[in-house]
């Protein structure tokens, strides 16, 4: 799958997403994160990308041009067969969820446009985006860190990003629930010890377990869900 994001901070996705399991996965090829620096398409001899908001108010906005252009260039070099969608990172938008996350996964192409400042001219949004998304009903000072984490839930769901689909398929969300308390080495800690059916060797015990206490935790964490 391939990713293109179009940011004025195009190191600042780049650190985020080089590092760990998305870093590998670009590595091994199972995915492509191309950015794109939206200021190199100003044509301004100052490289200007954003004004002042007609009707007056605080801040500057994201102008149009550069934006469009910066989306025309990826599309020329894009696959003219791929499956494409655009998704504008806004706190406008609708709020992402795993499920979004697995609908997007289902293309082949998904380019993302960072806002900053007080946003963008809403006319190139109207130009180039199929629909706006949230990471939450809070407001950050740019869509770069949505974009990473939008690129991160989606891509590990790409074929060959995690080691076993079943990675994703029983942890929290996913399931429908959140995930079962888990416990590694060493065997005890500050006084507490992990459950004997953990050690017991016994799957079919561990996996009734394992149900029970996702459940448990659910309802003590994330009430709605179970109401879902
Ligand atoms: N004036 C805008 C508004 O009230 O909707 C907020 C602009 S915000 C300061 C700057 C940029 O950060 C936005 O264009 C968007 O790309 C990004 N952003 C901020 N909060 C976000 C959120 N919750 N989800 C996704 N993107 C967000």
């Amino acid at each position: 799958m391939r990713f293109d994001i179009m940011t004025l901070f195009p190191q600042f996705v780049e650190g985020v997403l080089g590092e760990s399991i998305i870093g590998r996965a670009q590595k091994s090829g199972a995915i492509t994160v191309n950015t794109y620096n939206i200021r190199d398409y100003s044509k301004d001899k100052h490289h200007r990308v954003d004004d002042t908001p007609y009707g007056g108010g605080r801040g500057m906005l994201m102008m149009a041009p550069p934006i469009y252009d910066c989306y025309e260039d990826i599309v020329a070099k894009s696959d003219p067969e791929a499956k494409r969608h655009v998704i504008y990172m806004s706190p406008r938008g609708k709020v992402f969820t795993q499920e979004k996350a697995k609908e997007l996964a289902g293309y082949d192409q998904l380019i993302i446009l960072c806002g900053h400042y007080e946003g963008v001219d809403v006319r190139v949004i109207e130009e180039i985006v199929d629909e706006e998304v949230s990471i939450g009903d809070f407001v950050l000072t740019g869509g770069e860190l949505p974009a990473c984490i939008v690129t991160d839930a989606v891509a590990r769901l790409v074929d060959g990003v995690l080691a076993d689909p079943e990675c994703y398929e029983k942890e929290s969300i996913s399931s429908g629930l959140v995930e079962y308390p888990q416990y590694t080495r060493p065997f005890e800690f500050h006084g507490k010890c992990v459950p004997e059916v953990l050690i017991s060797g016994h799957h079919k015990n561990i996996e009734k377990w394992r149900t029970e206490a996702a459940i448990e935790e659910t309802k003590r964490l994330r009430p709605d869900l179970l109401e879902k």
